[in-house]
């Protein structure tokens, strides 16, 4: 039996800035747009929904932000998160590749998105921000969200996508328990979601929609403001602490990865890991190939056109040039909630669009087969998103067996899937199906894409 391989930091080397990869871009992002005007926004037009401070972190070049010493206090909680090489996946794919993954599910909310939720409620709070309107898919950032809301006695409403409202009873139970309020979307609270019900009282829901409903809500008072958990830029900043660590971990295991690989549903914890690598090599360092993984049923990256379109259905968020599929695009219902949002990070399409990431796209029961291998090596049970990290870096793992070559992989494990159990039962039980997009849909909600010069 080989022996689990750990490298875990010490408190005093939790990141004390994110580090920010728009300094190091040979060229910036297209600017984001007015959703009426089509004139770049300015930070004023963004006041109603986020505090100045998160704003300013949106539209910053500086390489490196500051970390409020009150959130790295609160980070402490679970990290640095530590970093292991997968010896006995390894043995089991019988592979000369050297596999290592950061692990982000020693979080309280079980994933990644506590690195963003606990600063955005940080800046809220010192804005005098008494509520925060949001969404979550799979619930994740809705309990993320509603544990840092707890900590700053904010209140935290959610949206929560209908499928995964139905799918996933628990993580609502969590998202209460930590003292939020969480109704289905779409919802009777809002212009948005009455207009959808209207025209589909049994609509699943979406990210996009779930999205109009929160952002309607903050516009509405002056006391609440509006949280994303993926997508903008400051949410990938946050993220950039894991990938900031494993730089770390990776040279404590005297090795460095030839390629890294995470699963994008908006990009973040994509972004998290590999920005820092990206940095390094875009600065001179050491090249490395970076592998996006998407769900085949939702497929931004692979199959979305690079082009300007709205964050959310109901088209009152502004307007980002990214890899989108259509913002009336509503995929289908498969397990992994947090994968199903039409659109993905401008950063990360960014990149993509310039050569520096490669991305592929996979159903579901390919990732779930690499998840329970994943299980029954490591005995951490992932969530269904981050089983699409797996099944890519298993595969890469795979090549280098057949090539007989030995090189050096990276993932991002970005949360456990103890919530998840439903999903894992249907794989059990044979009852996992892929789930194949709409195409006709898919090609109408590409057509429908806002006409925007530049
Ligand atoms: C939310 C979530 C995702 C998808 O969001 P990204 O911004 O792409 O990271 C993936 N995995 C887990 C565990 C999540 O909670």
């Amino acid at each position: 039996m080989s022996e689990t391989v750990k490298y875990f930091l010490d408190e005093s080397k939790i990141p004390k800035q994110w580090y920010n990869l728009v300094a190091d871009l040979p060229a910036p992002p297209s600017a984001v747009l007015h959703p009426g005007t089509h004139a770049p926004v300015t930070p004023g037009d963004l006041e109603p929904l986020f505090p100045m401070s998160l704003i300013q972190q949106e539209v910053t070049r500086e390489r490196e932000v500051e970390i409020p010493e009150p959130v790295r206090e609160i980070y402490r909680q679970w990290r640095p998160s530590p970093l292991f090489r997968a010896r006995r996946l390894e043995k089991a794919l019988d592979t000369p590749a050297r596999i290592y993954y950061k692990y982000e599910g020693v979080s309280p909310a079980g994933s990644h998105k506590p690195n963003t939720a606990v600063p955005q409620a940080f800046y809220n709070k010192e804005a005098g921000i008494k509520k925060i309107a949001t969404e979550t898919g799979a619930g994740q950032w809705g309990s993320s969200l509603a544990f840092a809301g707890a900590l700053f006695g904010i209140d935290v409403q959610v949206f929560m996508v209908r499928v995964s409202y139905d799918q996933k009873p628990y993580r609502r139970a969590l998202m209460e328990t930590y003292g939020a309020r969480c109704v289905a979307s779409p919802s009777n609270e809002t212009q948005s979601g009455r207009d959808i019900l209207a025209k589909n009282p049994q609509h699943p829901g979406s990210l996009g929609i779930a999205i109009s409903e929160a952002v309607e809500v903050a516009a509405q008072r002056d006391d609440t403001n509006y949280a994303l958990g993926s997508v903008l830029n400051h949410v990938l900043l946050h993220q950039t602490v894991v990938g900031l660590e494993a730089m770390e971990q990776m040279a404590m295991a005297d090795d460095y990865p030839d390629i890294l690989v995470a699963c994008t549903g908006g990009g973040s914890n994509f972004g998290g890991l590999v920005f820092p690598f990206l940095g390094a090599q875009l600065r001179g360092g050491k090249k490395v190939r970076v592998v996006a993984v998407e769900p085949a049923a939702c497929p931004s990256l692979t199959r979305g056109k690079f082009a300007y379109d709205f964050g959310d259905t109901a088209h009152l968020t502004p307007l980002t040039k990214m890899h989108t599929l259509g913002s009336t695009f509503t995929p289908p219902g498969f397990h992994s909630g947090g994968l199903r949002y039409h659109g993905m990070a401008p950063l990360v399409s960014h990149v993509k669009d310039l050569g520096l990431i490669e991305a592929v796209a996979y159903h579901q029961t390919g990732c779930f087969s690499a998840g329970v291998q994943f299980a029954r090596a490591e005995g951490i049970l992932p969530a269904p998103e981050a089983n699409h990290a797996i099944r890519g870096a298993i595969d890469e793992a795979l090549k280098c067996k057949a090539e007989g070559v030995s090189r050096s992989i990276l993932f991002n494990l970005c949360g456990h899937g103890h919530f998840d159990m439903q999903a894992y039962m249907d794989y059990n039980a044979g009852k996992l199906v892929d789930q194949k997009l709409d195409e006709g849909e898919l090609a109408m909600a590409l057509a429908g894409l806002p006409s925007v010069r530049g």
